[in-house]
């Protein structure tokens, strides 16, 4: 399928020797993004590693994992290591945040991106399908800021970026579990944001508009005509790429944003905007 406008554009996040040494260097952080070995997740990881962190590739997929680790390591010099971890499943999140802080010393950085859909009408749903949606991308998130909390602390501070969606703001028939899930990462974040921040941590979420994703190739194919009506709803007029959340994401992980807490942006090309 032909991606109008973000097929020419580069999915590519520049950094430099310059932004060492500035308030939006990530230099000597540790950075934990889970879902990270493909789509959005990516895209933020490869933006962390070019703003000088060392980054942790959380998600299921072995291979992809590899791959994802090896190609940021290659390009950006910087230390990455991947661990294979389920976020529906407690003490795996509670395993994973130790291996992370015995291999790099510190945690400083958390992005819980990993997230899925069932699209059904809302009568057709099974409660597994429910909980699978909410335990991924609600529970999810919660455990890893509770496992993660002890070890902001530790390092003295903390930033925490909860992925929600245009579906954390809009409905949609198709979307009864995912758009719960994503309304709640927005409080959930509000909830985080206003308990940890005489911790001196701050949580925010990302809301992504419509991103060139596995995610939304499969919503395509499920949705006729969803390309089309993306295109014409959104004022960028193009469909996003991930590494077009990476700015966001790196700000909101800097010292440039140590004020702002609890906030939900949308990085969506003017989508949530558009009448
Ligand atoms: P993808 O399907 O491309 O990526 C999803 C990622 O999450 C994969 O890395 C996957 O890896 C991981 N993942 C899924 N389930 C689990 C799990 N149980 N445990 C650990 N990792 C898991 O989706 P996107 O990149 O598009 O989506 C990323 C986030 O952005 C999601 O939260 C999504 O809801 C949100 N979003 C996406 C939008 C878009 O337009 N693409 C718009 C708005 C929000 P693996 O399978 O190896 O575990």
């Amino acid at each position: 399928m032909k991606l109008k406008g973000s097929e020419g554009y580069v999915n590519e996040f520049k950094g430099d020797k310059k932004m060492e040494n500035s308030s939006f260097s990530l230099k000597e952080k540790v950075a934990i993004v889970t879902g990270g070995n493909g789509g959005i997740g990516k895209g933020i990881a490869e933006g962390f590693a070019a703003a000088g962190s060392d980054v942790v590739v959380v998600a299921r997929n072995q291979q992809k994992i590899q791959e994802t680790v090896q190609g940021i390591q290659e390009r950006f010099k910087t230390r990455v290591i991947g661990i294979s971890c389920d976020v529906s499943k407690e003490e795996g999140i509670r395993a994973m945040m130790q291996e992370v802080r015995d291999k790099l010393g510190k945690i400083h950085i958390l992005v819980n991106n990993a997230g899925m859909n069932i699209r059904k009408m809302p009568q057709d749903y099974e409660a597994a399908d429910w909980d699978q949606v909410l335990e991924t991308n609600l529970r999810g998130p919660f455990l890893c800021c509770h496992a993660v909390y002890p070890f902001m602390k530790e390092a003295g501070f903390g930033k925490i970026i909860n992925i929600g969606s245009m579906t954390s703001i809009f409905g949609g028939p198709k979307l009864a579990p995912y758009g719960a899930s994503k309304g709640g990462i927005v409080q959930l974040t509000k909830s985080l944001a206003t308990a940890w921040a005489p911790d001196n941590i701050q949580v925010n979420a990302i809301l992504p508009g419509w991103i060139d994703t596995a995610l939304t190739r499969q919503a395509r194919k499920d949705i006729e005509g969803l390309h089309e009506r993306v295109l014409d709803r959104t004022p960028a007029g193009r469909w996003g790429v991930p590494v077009d959340l990476a700015g966001t994401a790196v700000f909101l992980s800097s010292a440039a944003s140590d004020f702002v807490t609890g906030t939900a942006i949308p990085v969506d090309g003017g989508f949530s905007t558009a009448i």
